[in-house]
């Protein structure tokens, strides 16, 4: 079995989280060390600060009717709640804290196509956005994996 690779830590480590945004390597962690990481990881790397609030200011002007405190209120089935990183991914794709996985897979196809490198070539700010909705995406489809996983 593998082992959670947290230095020292004996626990199976049967969480997977990318090493850093965009790459396919993965850590894998068990529960407690995954938590840990996920807390720390900063999914908006290679956005800048501002860059990110701004984005994150024009999504929900675009949400119209969006209640932003649903988004803390909200419990799921399966685990519980969503991680916080998984509700900045769903700002990120302008959905809803309740989206299923399906029309998580349908917002970001949509908006990745709008910024994609072959249909803005050489636009940097298209680049990031880009950037940030695989990312995006990539957080929702784990934490959706481990869901159907303990299904
Ligand atoms: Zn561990």
């Amino acid at each position: 079995m593998r082992l959670c690779d947290r230095h020292g830590c004996e626990e199976p480590g049967a969480c997977p989280a990318p090493k850093a945004p965009n790459s396919p390597d993965r850590w894998y962690f068990c529960q407690k060390h995954a938590a840990e990481y996920n807390a720390k990881w900063d999914y908006f790397e290679g956005l800048d600060k501002a860059e990110a609030e701004a984005r994150a200011k024009a999504e929900r002007r675009d949400n119209s009717g969006y209640a932003e405190a649903s988004h803390y209120g909200w419990a799921g089935s399966g685990d519980g709640s969503r991680s916080a990183d998984e509700m900045r991914a769903l700002d990120v794709l302008g959905l809803e804290a309740d989206a299923d996985f399906d029309t998580v897979k349908k917002a970001w196809r949509a908006r990745a196509k709008e910024v994609h490198p072959d249909v803005r070539p050489g636009d940097e700010e298209a680049a990031k956005a880009f950037q940030a909705f695989q990312v995006a995406y990539e957080v929702l489809r784990q934490a959706e994996e481990r869901r159907t996983w303990k299904g």
